[in-house]
């Protein structure tokens, strides 16, 4: 029996994560489910999968779902913050750890997980941006071991030779293929993307997601972060990253290899595939997904980014070719703007120049710890907001 802590179990991950769970319930237990704010779900979630511990963000939600749990004569122990996080991601309790809460707050949680030898099934890609090596290390020193969640980076894991590490060498890949739906603006007139609201920026063609990753993916953001997440997960260099635009979102990523060999995961655009793959793994387990009808499908289109309508695309290469905690910078700027951008403070072709001129006015430097990383976040989350501030929304 596995026992689950699930980070962020009121999203869209955390959902799908308990919607696998529930299929398998001679397998999967949960240990512990976490939430911010969203404590009629959180409660709900408690009274079908019965965990240990529930953590909230603050003391009176804290309250209200201690309230919840009560009526319901459910003996959950409800606690909160960041240190209650950490607790139930590296308690002796837990086996697993899905971490799916969005953004930096993920951060710390995850880092536990991992220092704490857990399995750790990786969504929050932020994480990993904000700390790539750090976060490798501590993978690697405390034998944790990390499955990647993101469809992508899950069906280039499962095109590579078995088993989980670097690519070394002698595997003769010779690139990643990195495939994006493109979002909802990849033949949208350039010059109307100033004007695209928020409802519009999330509605994603082929994944219903959270709406911060959504946005991300209607910039490319998000694949931008996900290069980064790649070089992180497999050490590749970014030159052996390239980015298809593939509209139908069938193939979820592809490997290249020497001999010629492409290989590509392919099925239905559901993220219960990527979650019920690492958790079962190396076994396989049914998801709940429809088997794919390629035959139905009939057509699979690729192109090439236009780096002119995605600007944060390229803006997160230069943070990766920059090293350091320019990743982090690029993290912490795009939250903000894509925060600020959701508020309708600004408008949706700003995010990509908030970005901009915080990573051109605001130094990288070493990211050598975690306290320096969190230091830059901070410093570019405050240069952001003064950039946003001076903003007109068109
Ligand atoms: P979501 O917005 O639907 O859910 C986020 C979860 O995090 C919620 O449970 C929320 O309560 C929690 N949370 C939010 N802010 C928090 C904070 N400050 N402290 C603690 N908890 C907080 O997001 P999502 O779409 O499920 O995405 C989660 C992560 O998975 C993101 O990093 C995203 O990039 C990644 N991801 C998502 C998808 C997808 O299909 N949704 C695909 C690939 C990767
Ligand atoms: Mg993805």
């Amino acid at each position: 029996m596995q026992r689950i802590t699930i980070l962020g179990a009121t999203g869209s991950i955390g959902v799908s994560t308990l919607d696998v769970l529930a299929r398998h319930p001679d397998r999967y237990s949960v240990y512990a489910l976490s939430a911010h704010s969203r404590v009629e779900e959180l409660a709900a979630q408690c009274a079908q999968f019965k965990p240990a511990r529930a953590v909230v963000g603050t003391a009176e939600a804290a309250a209200r779902l201690q309230e919840l749990l009560r009526a319901q004569g459910l003996r959950t122990e409800v606690e909160y913050g960041e240190a209650a996080l950490c607790a139930i991601a590296g308690a002796a309790e837990t086996d697993t750890v899905m971490a799916a809460i969005v953004g930096a707050a993920g951060l710390a949680p995850t880092l536990a997980a991992a220092r704490a030898g857990k399995k750790v099934l990786l969504a929050n890609k932020e994480a990993l941006v904000m700390s790539g090596q750090l976060f490798m290390d501590a993978v690697r020193d405390h034998g944790a071991t990390l499955l990647p969640i993101d469809s992508e980076h899950n069906a280039i894991f499962q095109c590579l030779p078995h088993g989980y590490g670097r690519v070394p060498a002698a595997a003769g890949v010779t690139k990643i293929l990195l495939t994006a739906s493109g979002g909802p603006f990849l033949k949208r007139d350039v010059a109307s993307l100033e004007q695209v609201t928020p409802d519009e920026a999330c509605k994603h063609p082929k994944w219903v997601m959270g709406r911060k990753i959504s946005v991300d993916s209607a910039t490319m953001m998000n694949k931008g972060l996900e290069v980064i997440e790649a070089h992180w997960l497999f050490g590749t260099p970014a030159e052996q990253i390239e980015v298809v635009i593939h509209p139908q979102s069938v193939i979820h990523s592809m490997v290249s290899y020497n001999d010629g060999s492409v290989l590509a995961e392919l099925g239905n655009p559901d993220m219960r595939t990527p979650i019920a793959h690492a958790l079962a793994y190396p076994e396989r387990i049914a998801s709940g997904v429809a088997q794919l009808d390629i035959a139905q499908i009939g057509t699979l289109q690729f192109e090439r980014p236009d780096f002119n309508r995605f600007p944060c695309l390229a803006l997160a290469f230069d943070a990766l070719r920059a090293g350091g905690t320019a990743p982090a910078l690029l993290n912490a700027a795009n939250e903000a703007a894509v925060a600020a951008f959701l508020d309708l403070r600004i408008g949706f072709r700003q995010i990509d120049r908030v970005i901009a001129h915080v990573m051109d006015t605001l130094p990288h430097g070493a990211a050598d710890s975690i306290a320096q990383v969190m230091a830059q976040d901070a410093a570019a989350r405050a240069a952001a907001e003064r950039v946003i501030a001076g903003l007109t929304k068109p």
